[in-house]
């Protein structure tokens, strides 16, 4: 599943220049807030009670004691009432142990009927039924070696069923019918079902344990017009007489429950293949032109991913669709990934590179690690989510070089040490609610805990202990330890100790570097301190020595408090560069100096080095130095170069920045780069740009139009706000916010509907609280009270919403936005402002 990338494409751009923007406030508003975006909207009541009874529950994994072997559903829609009509046969053994009774998991549901079945015969069987359990008796005690099957007559009622959902998916309702009575224009009618973690049962009864796998049989019978998709080959479709069609679908491989999936609606199917297997998207019309370049490169990453496990694309087919309204964002369904409406982007938004591909790629590579190999508890979820995160590391890594690669990998270490999950361990046997392990530890440190083992052990011997376990485990379950013993296998080393710091304890090392030179002795010194609370770490950790381009490395080991390493020198180096391949995941504060920064520009090759060495540039006004960034062959490093000229003023009257400045603006091969340099240029406020900014806004990149028309806002307000309103109707993305905040801020009394409207849909959302300041002024220079109060009542929903743990940060802007309102109106006005804000 995916939690976190999609919901960066919402909040604020996928790279963490744009996290550089911000304040360091900010920085921690924004991180935290996208992992909150979904708690909060999860309205059903999603947030842990405040009691800790839970700390001392172990969560220890479900006990078999009935094994599903095959599932066969045969399954109807009633779109007017959001029920399913299901007729399930389940084939089931005991696990080990004879038992003379089966008990299923079934939420909410009306059974019909339960019977034993045989030979095509059904004989009744008693059961009871809570609305939870389905307790069956069977008609005799069973052996672990004798299968049997049992019928289920039911109906599924999944809008009529309340449970709480999870900080990653808001609802539990399993099976979701969109706009089914069509009632909502704009809107298509879909189904879909979402089964993680234990959400398929309000749909099917089962065993609804990650430790159980069976293979399935699903036919579906829905309106001729719609098409469907399921696990596995669809075998049959059949035209009824009714004017509808039933689609059978055949899945012969066995999987975990929650990784059924179905699927139906108006899509168009674009298909691709990987070795004779077909590799198809499911979208909606509208981006049928566009759905290659979304999803295109698949076949390319199954062969990736295929090479890297040693294990070929392992099911028949790999499908991906597009639903509306999903709770989540992504979820590797076998053979069947569902992918939120994020993953739709227009031809201009591709522009700007395609977002989605790193979701695309993790629930790619949950086809092995999570559905041939399944976490057998959630508190294992780590063998699942921990390797797609990685997954998209090393695709792209592979695709678009190493630079691209590390930066993922910084991006995600960042996402992780801005989360306050430090105490958290990976492997979780203690938690509130199951749906909180899909988290910052789970995704993002665990990710980086395997790039670290990767670089320990070597790729060689990552990928051989990946294969090992993968093979040992297919078609079954696994848990770190298996993992661990996997490797183990391969390397023949003991490896406890890494499991020990990594899986099972908590947090990551605190350090601050300080570096001694002897010159009289010839002697370097690095005092390398850990400050953390939690555990000492001991971690193998590089050293590369530099004299010029001279690099000599030492591998050394931390391990103590307080470690202090010593290396002899003739000539003082020019820069210790510790942890030379930046894999270490930890916080530190390194006290190189000036000119060791400029070394590790000029020598050290890597993404993180000159990342690091333009931040303290940036941070410590060397502007000359900063500037040698705006050449950096990788973009992210120039856009980050600019991000750090933004906050320098020195920097935007420097004519040599400039005239580079200007260069990129117009001639960058990389959109998000160009529209960052052109936001620099408007920062300037200097009409001599207009010219560029006249051009750039009819560029097909949103990004660029989109800073080139906050730079026309900056010197032609009215011709600004005159293209923002032609604009308004195509916007999208980076252009889409320009235009709002140009028509927020420059608009009259007849804008007032798109206004409201524009505000009210913006997401939970560093930008929404951007554009709070600017809505209130609008808001202020109206006449009409209805209407202010309906906005201030928009900005007071915006207010309560935002979680309490960030209120301290966001509460002033918004109180002081609607206190000017209070003091341009008075009277009424001020009393019913004052009113919500006690
Ligand atoms: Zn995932």
């Amino acid at each position: 599943m995916q939690t976190f990338k999609n919901l960066h494409g919402v909040i604020d751009g996928p790279s963490i220049i744009t996290v550089a923007e911000k304040t360091i406030q900010m920085k921690k508003f924004f991180l935290v807030l996208s992992l909150f975006v979904y708690k909060v909207a999860l309205s059903q009541g999603g947030d842990a009670p405040a009691d800790t009874a839970w700390k001392h529950i172990y969560r220890a994994e479900a006990t078999k004691i009935n094994d599903l072997v095959h599932t066969k559903l045969d399954v109807r829609f009633d779109y007017g009432k959001s029920y399913m009509y299901g007729k399930e046969w389940l084939t089931v053994h005991p696990h080990f142990y004879p038992t003379d009774s089966l008990t299923l998991d079934a939420k909410g549901m009306n059974i019909n009927e339960v019977a034993f079945f045989s030979n095509g015969k059904k004989t009744p069987l008693k059961y009871s039924y809570d609305s939870m359990f389905l307790r069956i008796t069977l008609n005799k005690t069973y052996k672990a070696d004798e299968s049997y099957t049992v019928y289920i007559d039911y109906v599924a009622k999944p809008d009529e069923w309340k449970e709480g959902g999870s900080a990653a998916i808001a609802g539990a309702k399993g099976l979701y019918f969109i706009n089914p009575r069509g009632e909502e224009k704009d809107k298509p009618t879909e189904i879909w079902t979402q089964g993680e973690t234990e959400h398929n049962s309000v749909w099917m009864p089962t065993i609804d344990k990650p430790n159980q796998k069976t293979t399935d049989e699903i036919s579906m019978t829905v309106p001729d017009k719609y098409v469907t998709l399921s696990n596995g080959l669809l075998t049959s479709q059949k035209k009824n007489s009714d004017g509808t069609r039933t689609d059978t679908w055949k899945m012969d491989l066995p999987h975990s429950p929650y990784l059924f999936f179905m699927g139906v609606g108006d899509y168009s199917i674009i298909k691709d293949s990987y070795k004779g297997k077909e590799v198809a998207y499911y979208v909606e019309k509208e981006y049928a032109p566009v759905a290659r370049e979304i999803f295109g490169h698949t076949p390319e990453m199954i062969k990736f991913f295929s090479e890297k496990t040693g294990i070929d694309y392992p099911w028949p087919k790999y499908n991906q669709i597009v639903g509306r309204d999903y709770v989540s964002g992504a979820m590797e369904n076998t053979t069947a990934t569902l992918h939120g409406s994020s993953a739709y982007q227009n031809a201009r938004q591709l522009k700007d590179g395609n977002d989605w591909e790193d979701v695309i790629a993790h629930e790619l590579f949950h086809q092995w690690c999570g559905d041939y190999v399944t976490t057998e508890s959630w508190s294992n979820i780590t063998v699942n989510e921990s390797f797609a995160n990685f997954s998209e590391t090393i695709w792209n890594e592979y695709k678009y070089g190493q630079d691209k690669g590390d930066e993922t990998n910084y991006n995600d270490m960042q996402q992780y040490l801005g989360s306050n999950s430090a105490n958290k361990p990976l492997v979780r046997f203690y938690y509130a609610d199951k749906e909180d392990v899909f988290d910052a530890v789970s995704y993002p440190k665990g990710g980086r805990i395997l790039n670290m083992l990767r670089h320990y052990v070597g790729d060689a011997a990552f990928y051989a202990s990946l294969n090992k376990y993968l093979t040992d485990n297919k078609f079954k379950n696994g848990e770190a330890q298996q993992l661990r013993l996997a490797f183990e296998s391969i390397t023949g080393q003991d490896l406890n100790w890494f499991w020990n710091e990594w899986y099972y304890g908590t947090g990551h090392p605190v350090l601050d570097i300080n570096y001694v030179y002897d010159d009289a002795a010839h002697k370097a010194y690095v005092i390398v301190q850990q400050k953390q609370k939690q555990q000492i770490f001991k971690m193998p950790v590089n050293i590369d020595i530099y004299n010029g381009a001279n690099k000599v490395r030492h591998q050394v080991w931390i391990q103590n408090p307080v470690d202090t390493f010593t290396f002899d020198y003739t000539t003082k180096p020019d820069l210790i560069n510790f942890d030379g391949d930046k894999v270490l995941l930890c916080n530190k504060t390194d006290h190189k100096t000036a000119d060791n920064y400029k070394a590790q520009w000029k020598y050290a090759p890597l993404f993180v080095d000159r990342y690091e060495a333009i931040d303290y540039f940036g941070t410590n006004n060397m502007l000359t130095e900063l500037s040698w960034g705006l050449n950096d062959k990788y973009y992210a490093i120039r856009s980050f170069t600019l991000d750090k000229m933004k906050e320098n003023s020195a920097a935007l009257a420097d004519a040599t920045i400039l005239q580079s400045i200007e260069r990129i603006a117009q001639n960058d091969e990389h959109n998000r780069t160009r529209s960052r340099a052109l936001s620099l240029l408007a920062a300037t406020k200097d009409p001599k740009y207009k010219h560029i900014f006249d051009k750039a806004v009819n560029d097909s990149s949103y990004s660029v139009a989109g800073a080139a028309l906050d730079g026309l806002a900056q010197l032609d307000t009215a011709n600004a706000y005159a293209l923002a309103k032609k604009y308004s109707a195509d916007a999208k993305g980076d252009l889409d916010e320009s235009v709002t905040n140009i028509i927020v801020s420059a608009g009259n009394e007849a804008d007032y509907d798109m206004i409201l409207k524009k505000y009210n849909d913006l997401p939970l959302s560093q930008s929404k609280l951007e554009l709070t300041a600017a809505f209130c002024d609008y808001l202020s220079k109206l006449d009409d009270e209805q209407k202010i109060k309906a906005g201030v009542d928009k900005v007071l929903a915006f207010k309560n919403a935002i979680p309490q743990a960030y209120k301290n940060f966001t509460d002033p802007a918004i109180k002081a936005g609607l206190q000017k309102i209070a003091a341009a109106k008075g009277g009424d006005m001020q009393a019913y402002v004052n009113n919500a804000l006690k």
